[in-house]
């Protein structure tokens, strides 16, 4: 009889046990999918320790060894089968669905089935010797020894199978990785099926496991090795399978909102402190609950705690406790600092279904709702129609730029002084069936994100150009349209000539055209703004600073900019209630006539607000009051009925 070597046994043994310390120190001790991935490891370990045991014990064939060698080869059938019962249990972590059987402890059933059954075969084998049999110190297969391969096989096969349709929930990539070790372990299983005394069924799974340390569970990828904790990929992939799998989660949404602050008068090192204490805190409280949970941090000071299952009335506690976790000052650099925390509870999915709703929800969060202290609930807040707008937002805006969806509005500008509509601005307008119309201050964000405002802005000014080069526009006695020019197209190096041919092309003179552009426009990426301004003032276009006196308005800014005119916004028109803001107007008008520039004022809805900026000495006004934005026809028809029959002239009403 021909020896058998451990050889491979052993290579396999000294890796999985390298393997398994690694697991430790790269912090895969916790979730489902690791705890699975470290049984599967431990298994093998111990199915290696029981075969080279049984392989020392067959070569030497000594019958006063039976109780060890019977002992060793019952380890390590028992340990080798349970090794593929726990690595199909991996695969199903991996999808998240074990809640699809319904069972409460599913897990354990999983686990504990095909251990006592094997326990039995493998018992009765003792007495019967229908697997194997050992006489006189040699070992021999019996009969049924084919029937343990028959099951490990199909236990395989779900392996395989299971993934697949569930690949909706795998990268390509890693889909490749999971399924490309069967193979591997396949042609071992025949080798040593047809060959028992080459030992390579196990190195092969160490291989496999070896691969899947390397490609698959790389924590690497998923932890935030400040906190300790999930980062934002890995919400975002566990999130997104939970979603689709319909699964019963609660999320505790934790907003820090005035991390920022703690960043810039501490440090950036006392912050990252901050989010260690916190998630701490966070950890313990997870940890009392005895709740299957998760905790991730995103960024900007969010963490996120998913609650398996969605046990309201302990989701409800969890988030109740980090609130009050999370108020007691905590000492930074010498300082105590106190945390602005908003916590909100989420029910999916009945109150969210979806991960882009998720984002947008959690993002404004801070932004949009009043601090309270107290735990807050998504019911109560969400707009849910909002919410499923955001959700579908990328896909309105591709299919409207498919589509030619957008459209052009156009709001008059009255001139006080002169007493007719000398301009107008352009706005973008999108109607959708489902939504109706859509606010650009919803979409144009967005696009700015993804770029899609390049092709969108150019649209709006062609669009433009083609009006104003219609023999309709020159009948109107307008003097020129307002264009709004998002930050992300003057960031463009060819926006200048891009907009110069697009002139061209329709016959359109400069002087009919004010761009316009807010503050933020010139905080960034200064030098290309700057040149295309500059390219654009040089072939005869105006500017205008939009939106001035909102967010951070900078003087000093606005003064080195080469404008035209200056448009108050909107929030202007609140300023009568307040008689120190009424003198902040009155002088910034001075300040603006000082400097040459022209005023609009925005957002004027009463005949009382026309009256006092007209005192204020402010030309152009630009509001319902007058007009909303109109379609192009619309606007049309509205302008020429104006043209003889000005509206009521306040400016003399002013006067008298
Ligand atoms: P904006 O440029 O400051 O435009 C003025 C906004 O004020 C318009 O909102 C207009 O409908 C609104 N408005 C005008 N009069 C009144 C009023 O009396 N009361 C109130 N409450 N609002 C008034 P709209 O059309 O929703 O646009 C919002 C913002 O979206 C614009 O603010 C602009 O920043 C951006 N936007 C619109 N069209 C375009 C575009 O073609 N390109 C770019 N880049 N941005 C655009
Ligand atoms: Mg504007
Ligand atoms: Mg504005």
């Amino acid at each position: 009889m021909v020896d058998k070597t451990f050889t491979y046994d052993f290579c396999a043994f000294v890796i999985l046990s390298f393997l398994l310390i690694a697991a430790f120190f790269r912090r895969m001790n916790k979730g489902r999918t690791n705890r699975y991935y470290i049984l599967t490891i431990c298994f093998c370990i111990l199915a290696s320790f029981f075969d080279i045991m049984a392989v020392c014990l067959d070569n030497i064939a000594l019958p006063e060894n039976y109780f060890y060698q019977a002992a060793a080869h019952t380890g390590y059938l028992f340990t080798h089968n349970m090794t593929v019962v726990f690595f199909l249990m991996f695969i199903i972590a991996q999808t998240d669905t074990f809640h699809l059987f319904g069972q409460k402890h599913v897990e354990l059933y999983f686990a504990i089935s095909p251990a006592i059954g094997y326990a039995i075969i493998l018992a009765i084998n003792l007495y019967t010797g229908m697997i194997f049999k050992i006489e006189n110190g040699i070992y021999q297969r019996g009969d049924f020894m084919i029937a343990l391969y028959i099951i490990a096989g199909i236990f395989g096969i779900v392996c395989v199978i299971y993934p697949i349709l569930y690949r909706k929930l795998f990268t390509t990539a890693r889909l490749f990785s999971l399924l490309s070790t069967f193979p591997l372990m396949l042609v071992a299983v025949i080798v040593q099926y047809f060959y028992p005394h080459i030992r390579i069924e196990l190195f092969a799974v160490t291989v496999s496991l070896l691969y899947i340390s390397t490609f698959i569970q790389r924590p690497e990828a998923i932890i935030d090795f400040n906190t300790g904790i999930y980062k934002f990929n890995a919400y975002a992939h566990d999130m997104k399978r939970s979603f689709s799998n319909k699964k019963p989660i609660d999320v505790i949404l934790i907003n820090i909102a005035n991390f920022f602050q703690i960043q810039d008068i501490l440090s950036y090192d006392a912050a990252n402190e901050m989010l260690k204490l916190v998630a701490n805190r966070i950890k313990t409280i997870v940890k009392q609950s005895k709740t299957d949970a998760d905790i991730y941090y995103l960024d900007k000071g969010r963490f996120r705690v998913v609650m398996n299952y969605g046990n309201h009335e302990k989701t409800e506690y969890t988030a109740e406790t980090i609130n009050a976790a999370l108020k007691p000052k905590l000492p930074l650099n010498g300082m105590d600092i106190t945390l602005i925390s908003y916590v909100c509870i989420v029910k999916c999915p009945s109150e969210i279904d979806d991960f882009n709703t998720m984002i947008e929800f959690g993002k404004e969060l801070s932004s949009n709702i009043g601090f309270t202290g107290t735990v807050l609930h998504a019911g109560e807040l969400l707009d849910k129609n909002k919410y499923d707008l955001m959700g579908e937002l990328d896909k309105i805006i591709t299919d409207a730029i498919r589509e030619n969806k957008f459209e052009v509005y156009y709001q008059p500008i009255y001139s006080l002084r002169d007493k007719r509509y000398l301009s107008a601005e352009a706005l973008i307008r999108l109607y959708n069936d489902k939504y109706g119309f859509i606010s650009p201050e919803l979409f144009i964000p967005k696009t700015e994100q993804t770029g899609e405002i390049i092709k969108i802005g150019r649209f709006v000014f062609e669009e433009v150009c083609r009006f104003i080069g219609s023999p309709e526009f020159k009948e109107l006695g307008l003097e020129y349209i307002e264009v709004n020019l998002s930050v992300v197209q003057c960031m463009q190096g060819g926006l200048a000539g891009d907009l110069i041919t697009l002139m061209k092309k329709y016959g359109v003179r400069p002087e009919n055209i004010n761009l316009e552009i807010t503050e933020s426009a010139n905080a960034q990426t200064q030098n290309i703004i700057a040149e295309n301004m500059k390219t654009l003032l040089d072939a005869g276009f105006t500017f205008s600073l939009d939106d001035f006196g909102t967010g951070y308005s900078n003087m000093q800014r606005m003064a080195s900019l080469p404008l035209k005119i200056v448009k108050l916004d909107k929030t202007f028109a609140e300023f009568e209630s307040n008689p120190r803001l009424m003198i902040v107007l009155q002088n910034i008008v001075k300040m603006l006539k000082d400097m040459n520039m022209e005023i609009v004022v925005e957002g004027v809805e009463t005949r009382e607000l026309v009256e006092r900026f007209g005192m204020l000495d402010c030309e152009f006004i630009q509001g319902f009051y007058y007009s909303r934005p109109l379609p192009k026809k619309d606007f049309i028809e509205f302008i020429r009925s104006h043209v003889n029959d000005s509206p009521e002239d306040i400016m003399s009403v002013i006067q008298k």
